[in-house]
């Protein structure tokens, strides 16, 4: 066992600190204010090489792998959670299908952009109505004309309607099989695709800096070239990305818990009631101590999750209880964080206050945390169950 980050982790971390301190934390709040994402900064992001940090070198990534991910994402996340959900979402659940499932000739057109931070990435798999049920989606692809013809709608998808935004890559229904269970396909269609409409950006409770669209795809066409990976494979390459996404939620929840407890930390040593400073009070230090605590637990396993991954051993039950159990946290963390805040943490210019308002879609993102449950025990009684 080696509890130290590796060297090439830090370098990234140190990094990452440099860019979060002089281009991200300045701004966060009114990014947040005006509920825009800067794409500027997000292509400053791309010229320091931190925007394929999971892809190959010969597609414009690094290949950091996800060790050095998950270490970045602390430092990134801690700075502003709407940019880094932004970050998240292209780097992972948008990415990964090109990466693990593209062509060559669809990795060199549309991945090495993405990793090189030209364009931000999407990724369309909700619907409005199959959420957590991602089998029951009702969006269509029917062959035709050498190509596709896409007919449906997606709903909450981050990232797809700023200036830089490449496209989506989607998830629909091709047909059924003989014995009547449906078939899929996943696609990428470029913004501008004729039939594919972005919607307006929805008004979220927190993520404000974040773009989330719903998509209409009305007799859609794209070519053949533009389906990833193989045709009736689509649903399972989704769930294998979505395993992966699962490590850098976990990962954004985690930095989200830490910065929470910084900011606690800070205003019990500073803040005076009594005649005394709040961190006297044994009440507030047994908050900031649960803190601490659980900031640890979920850092273990938040890292254990991205260590299997990168060992090429099964990761998914590690990364279902580290998004389960760091998402369930950062809602305790910035709830706790607030409260040692008192008033001043209810007021919009507090960090806090964001971080209070940024944590509960972790608990619903990229699948709920009900589903994480079902995933750990279906794992677990698998074998048990008669
Ligand atoms: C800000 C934001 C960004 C998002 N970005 C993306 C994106 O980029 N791409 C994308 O495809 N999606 C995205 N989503 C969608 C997100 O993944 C879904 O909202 C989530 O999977 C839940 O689906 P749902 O909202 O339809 O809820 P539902 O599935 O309707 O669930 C409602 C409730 O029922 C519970 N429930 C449902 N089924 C079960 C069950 N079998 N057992 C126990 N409980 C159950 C759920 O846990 C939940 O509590 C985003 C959502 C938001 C809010």
């Amino acid at each position: 066992m080696d509890f130290d980050l590796p060297a090439e982790a830090i370098e990234l971390q140190k990094l990452c600190r440099d860019f979060a301190e002089k281009e991200i934390e300045p701004h966060a709040e009114t990014w947040s204010e005006e509920e825009r994402f800067p794409t500027d900064v997000f292509r400053k992001m791309g010229e320091l090489d931190l925007t394929g940090l999971l892809i190959a070198q010969e597609y414009g990534g690094t290949d950091a792998g996800y060790l050095s991910y998950v270490a970045a994402m602390e430092v990134i996340g801690a700075a502003d959670q709407s940019f880094a959900a932004a970050w998240n979402a292209h780097s992972t659940i948008a990415s990964l299908p090109l990466a693990v499932f593209g062509s060559e000739e669809q990795k060199h057109r549309w991945l090495a952009p993405l990793a090189r931070g030209e364009n931000i990435g999407a990724f369309g798999l909700t619907e409005a109505a199959a959420g957590s049920d991602a089998a029951g989606i009702r969006t269509t692809a029917r062959a035709e004309s050498g190509g596709w013809l896409l007919n449906g709608s997606k709903m909450f998808i981050t990232n797809p309607g700023t200036e830089i935004s490449l496209g989506v890559t989607v998830l629909a229904v091709t047909g059924h099989n003989s014995d009547g269970t449906r078939r899929f396909g996943t696609f990428f269609v470029p913004t501008g695709t004729e039939g594919y409409t972005v919607g307006r950006p929805l008004r979220k409770i927190g993520w404000h800096a974040m773009d989330t669209r719903e998509l209409v795809f009305s007799d859609c066409w794209i070519p053949d070239d533009h389906l990833i990976g193989e045709e009736g494979n689509g649903l399972r390459q989704v769930l294998d990305v979505l395993d992966g996404g699962r490590i850098s939620v976990a990962a954004l929840a985690l930095s989200l818990a830490q910065q929470a407890l910084e900011l606690a930390v800070a205003h019990a040593s500073q803040r005076e009631q009594f005649g005394r400073s709040l961190s006297n009070f044994q009440a507030v230090q047994h908050k900031i101590a649960d803190m601490a605590t659980e900031v640890e637990a979920a850092r273990a396993l938040v890292y254990r999750a991205a260590w299997l991954a990168d060992n090429h051993r099964p990761f998914g039950q590690a990364a279902a209880m580290a998004k389960l159990y760091a998402s369930e946290l950062a809602n305790r963390a910035a709830s706790a964080g607030v409260q040692i805040h008192g008033g001043y943490g209810y007021i919009r210019e507090s960090k806090i206050s964001r971080l209070y308002s940024d944590a509960k879609i972790l608990e619903i993102g990229e699948g709920t945390n009900e589903i994480q449950r079902n995933v750990i025990a279906r794992q677990l009684l698998r074998s048990q169950r008669r």
